[in-house]
């Protein structure tokens, strides 16, 4: 088994103030005012301290296809039945055919039509173990880029993407902040979007979107050491006044707390485990609707609450979803619960067969009355997010997983789980590769640096390896659970 934290894998990621010349390339179909528009976000006097170059890649030919999705995707949807249609058994017939990983398991010549519930299912460990082994032999490589996933609760992913597929996510985000009387119509002068994170390392850049008529978007930390000054959060958020913003209820609460966000049009949550208290001061306070949005690194977006409040309605046309119980047998929403699971989609890279989320929920066939026609996802269960709080920093101080993971990840550690008590103290308990080289003192060190706080360490050489009962949680918050 590969673990994405082993330390020979350096991070997809290295910081770097990015030229404003690199931010046009990374734009190639940005006309004048889109280029403008770029220049401002970057170099605004109360711009945050931008350390990665990004854009969205796509070539002219790209958005022509884009739009050829986006028509696609608003004339296909309609009912759906609980074994995939003849749209995505084509699909899933040519990607067995072209995938190292699916033609050693599945074999050839079967009849996916008659056997499609025997066939295996695949997990984030695959992409974690043999990622090269599901790309498939006919695609052209030079176009990808690799993601880490946030990797909230579980190990953080490496996952190979391609831009115009992560542009068609654009016509779905469009799609549910319609229902919700949001307007997605931009220009290119008006600024779309800010996706807004609050953690001690995340990325950020600005940019503009083909997809949205090259509008603005920015992604940015709002973790305040990343701003020039005290105020310059605000003053650019009021200045851009951005229509959407998008992030996980963790960074919400905090703009929430730190009373920024502008005027915004709609708030879409990136992750589904928002507290009703806390989407309910959100909408009084900005005025605006807060829509769960349900989407994975690996899948893409997979739903978006229905305004009634019915569930998440599936969104994209080109996937099929699914739930499996332990046992693999399909569940109906009838006879509960099951492990969402995903056939199709987008990305050249990751062809998704019987894809295993780790989310789980039931599906509803029925016609819902807010008149989407599309099934809903009930009772969904994520992968709930998890923070820690900084020793002696009060209530401001908190960091996500994804902190901790950095400093994990460079040590040799086959098996972990951080948990922070309810008193705040804070423990790693461990299994190391064995026979490794490495410095306890070390790790101990840049966790106390980390945390401001002394973090226990423990080895356990059995961690993960006691069978059913010894699931091993990487990130547990008591805290948060108050
Ligand atoms: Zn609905």
């Amino acid at each position: 088994m590969t673990d994405a934290r082993s330390s020979d894998i350096q991070p997809a990621v290295q910081a770097k103030v990015p030229a404003l010349e690199q931010l046009y390339e990374l734009s190639p179909t940005a006309n004048a005012t889109s280029r403008a528009k770029i220049a401002a976000l970057y170099s605004h006097k109360s711009a945050p301290h931008w350390n990665h170059p990004a854009g969205d890649r796509l070539t002219h030919e790209d958005v022509a296809r884009l739009s050829a999705f986006a028509s696609e995707f608003a004339g296909a949807r309609g009912a759906r039945k609980p074994y995939p249609g003849e749209r995505i058994l084509a699909w899933a017939q040519s990607r067995i055919a072209a995938t190292p990983l699916f033609r050693g398991r599945v074999g050839e010549g079967i009849d996916l039509a008659r056997c499609w519930t025997e066939l295996p299912t695949t997990t984030r460990e695959d992409i974690a173990s043999h990622a090269e082994q599901l790309v498939p032999d006919d695609v052209p490589l030079e176009r990808m880029i690799i993601y880490r996933t946030a990797g909230a609760t579980g190990h953080a992913l490496l996952v190979p993407q391609d831009a115009l597929a992560v542009a068609c996510y654009l016509p779905l985000l469009d799609f549910a902040l319609a229902r919700y009387g949001v307007n997605t119509r931009f220009a290119p002068d008006d600024t779309a979007c800010f996706l807004v994170g609050s953690q001690r390392h995340t990325v950020t850049y600005p940019t503009v979107m083909s997809g949205w008529a090259g509008a603005g978007f920015a992604k940015l930390n709002l973790f305040a050491d990343e701003w020039p000054d005290a105020k310059a959060r605000e003053e650019y958020f009021n200045h851009f006044a951005p229509r959407i913003l998008t992030g996980d209820p963790l960074s919400f609460a905090d703009m929430l707390e730190a009373g920024i966000g502008g005027q915004p049009k709609a708030l879409v949550s990136t992750a589904v485990a928002m507290s009703s208290a806390l989407k309910a001061r959100l909408q009084v306070t900005y005025g605006c609707p807060v829509i769960d949005w349900y989407s994975l690194t690996e899948t893409g977006p997979l739903g978006y609450a229905c305004p009634l409040g019915h569930g998440y309605h599936w969104l994209p046309h080109d996937v099929h979803l699914e739930t499996l119980d332990e046992t693999g047998n399909v569940t109906t929403a009838t006879t509960g619960r099951g492990e969402i699971t995903v056939t199709g989609g987008r990305n050249p890279y990751i062809p998704l067969l019987r894809y295993r989320t780790g989310d789980w929920g039931r599906i509803d066939f029925d016609a819902c009355p807010c008149g989407d026609p599309m099934p809903r996802l009930l009772d969904l269960e994520g992968r709930a997010p998890v923070r820690f709080r900084v020793g002696g920093s009060g209530r401001h101080g908190w960091i996500g997983t994804q902190d901790v993971a950095t400093v994990l990840r460079r040590y040799p550690l086959v098996q972990h789980s951080f948990e922070q008590a309810s008193d705040g103290a804070c423990a790693l308990i461990y299994r190391a590769l064995a026979g490794a080289s490495w410095s306890r003192g070390d790790l101990e060190a840049e966790l106390r640096a980390l945390l401001n706080q002394n973090v226990a360490l423990r080895e356990d050489a059995e961690l993960g390896r006691r069978g059913a009962v010894d699931k091993v949680i990487p990130y547990v918050s008591k805290l948060m659970e108050e």
